[in-house]
């Protein structure tokens, strides 16, 4: 029988509600934390940072179903609803029973799944009257949906980049000042949290934690100016169900359904996105698919990581996020999946992975650009180096299945394309790429001064 090779909704099919998981929970992510109080923190704590309606999102844990507002769900039509792909091409080379498809989150015109959750931040934003806009971004994929979505609701935008990934990826800094945000390499001079790690550490390729603490001071010290994060909290895993519900609608038109969804792991966005809509039949028994978050071996927080209270950024400005966590001073090596180089992991993923709903893995860089190009010679697309790690965990259990001799079904999600990210590919083909090891001895120091 001829195989079908895509799964495609039409513009009707674009849901029209996010999935709020924590409702169904039975266990509830404990709620965040004011450091200074250590009481929970309430939707109104989070206005001075955030739109209401995000940090009513935020705090959320009895309503299962949210509106998508008309506005938002006009703009995902760009690139919505992404396509569903099975990946015969990639089946073959492997030779396996398995059957593996994956949701296209490459398709949005930055390249990343990220767009989902920076329009309705830009949007409900502009509701209250914000006018500019502060964030981080690591790789640059976070930066740039926020430059195209700050722009598309007429707010300014100022972005703190990663210094490494400043260097290491010109194009993504020249993208977002092409949809008319400002960009700056962090650690900068322009913040207190900025100056103070420049002095402690001269040579500091900086990281998501420290770029996050200094788009915070900005925001704070900024009449009408926001602050806006592209993941870990429970508002962006929120919008990032999107990619599941769609891709429930699509293993429907496939006539099967996942035994395994994989989705790679930074603090927790696409994961969840691909993972909850899913996981909502697990948890009514109905379904018993397993789920598997992919993170790299440099910054293995859910693998060796300890769950307790920390902090979301370098500095400490944030409130205290139950998580688990490397310790919020810790510093991951310059990885070239500069989306995956955060210290911890959202508090919804947390509370599930404590319960044994999901799962996680590490996986070595050598390995994940293996599984990169493997991709891309049989399905055609160059993955994001951060989505190679989802492709590395689909390929062992694809080849698993072939081991054991049995047809399972696996969805992973695509999160992004590479074709930004050429230099880490030039690089992995010179041979010039290596792993990058965290010894317990480094873990448990960094853990200590928490
Ligand atoms: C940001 C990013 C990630 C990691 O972030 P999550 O919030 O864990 O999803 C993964 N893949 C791509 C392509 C990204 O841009």
């Amino acid at each position: 029988m001829e195989k079908r090779k895509k799964f495609m909704l039409s513009e009707a099919d674009i849901p029209t509600q996010w999935y709020n998981i924590t409702a169904e929970m039975a266990n509830k992510p404990q709620p965040m934390l004011n450091p200074q109080t250590k009481e929970p923190i309430k939707a109104e704590d989070l206005f001075p940072l955030f739109a209401e309606e995000l940090s009513r999102q935020e705090v959320n844990q009895t309503d299962p179903w949210i509106d998508i507002p008309e506005a938002v769900r006009e703009k995902y039509k760009i690139y919505r609803p992404t396509p569903l792909v099975r990946a015969t091409e990639l089946e073959k080379a492997l030779d396996t029973p398995a059957h593996i498809y994956f949701k296209n989150e490459s398709v949005s015109p930055m390249g990343s799944h990220k767009l989902n959750s920076a329009l309705p931040q830009a949007y409900y934003n502009k509701l209250d009257g914000t006018t500019n806009l502060t964030t981080e971004t690591g790789a640059g994929q976070w930066g740039t949906a926020m430059a195209f979505a700050a722009k598309t609701f007429g707010l300014e935008l100022a972005v703190y980049m990663v210094k490494i990934s400043y260097e290491q990826k010109p194009y993504r800094r020249s993208l977002m000042q092409t949809w008319g945000a400002q960009v700056i390499a962090s650690p900068s001079m322009s913040t207190k949290a900025g100056r103070k790690i420049i002095t402690d550490h001269p040579n500091y390729q900086g990281s998501l934690g420290t770029a996050i603490s200094e788009a915070i001071e900005l925001a704070m010290q900024t009449p009408n100016c926001k602050y806006a994060l592209g993941s870990v909290l429970n508002h962006v895993a929120l919008h990032q169900t999107i990619i599941g519900l769609e891709a429930e609608k699509q293993m429907e038109m496939a006539e099967e359904y996942p035994d395994v969804v994989i989705g790679c792991f930074g603090g927790g966005s696409n994961f969840s996105g691909i993972s909850f809509p899913f996981l909502r039949h697990n948890m009514t028994g109905e379904k018993h698919t397993r789920f598997i978050a992919a993170e790299p071996a440099s910054c293995p927080k859910l693998t060796r990581g300890r769950f307790q209270y920390d902090f979301g950024d370098e500095t400490g400005y944030t409130p205290l996020i139950p998580m688990f966590t490397l310790g919020h001073k810790f510093a991951p090596a310059n990885i070239h999946a500069g989306g995956l180089r955060y210290h911890g992991a959202g508090s919804i993923v947390s509370q599930l992975l404590r319960d044994g709903l999901v799962e996680a893995t590490a996986i070595r860089q050598l390995e994940t650009f293996e599984a990169g190009v493997l991709f891309a010679q049989t399905e055609g697309i160059v993955p994001a180096p951060e989505s190679t790690h989802a492709i590395a965990t689909a390929i062992r259990e694809a080849q698993q299945a072939k081991e054991e001799g049995k047809k399972k079904v696996i969805l992973f999600n695509l999160s992004g394309h590479g074709l930004i990210d050429m230099s880490a590919y030039d690089q992995y083909l010179a041979g010039d790429l290596t792993n990058h090891e965290v010894t317990d001895e480094e873990i448990d120091k960094v853990l200590a001064e928490n």
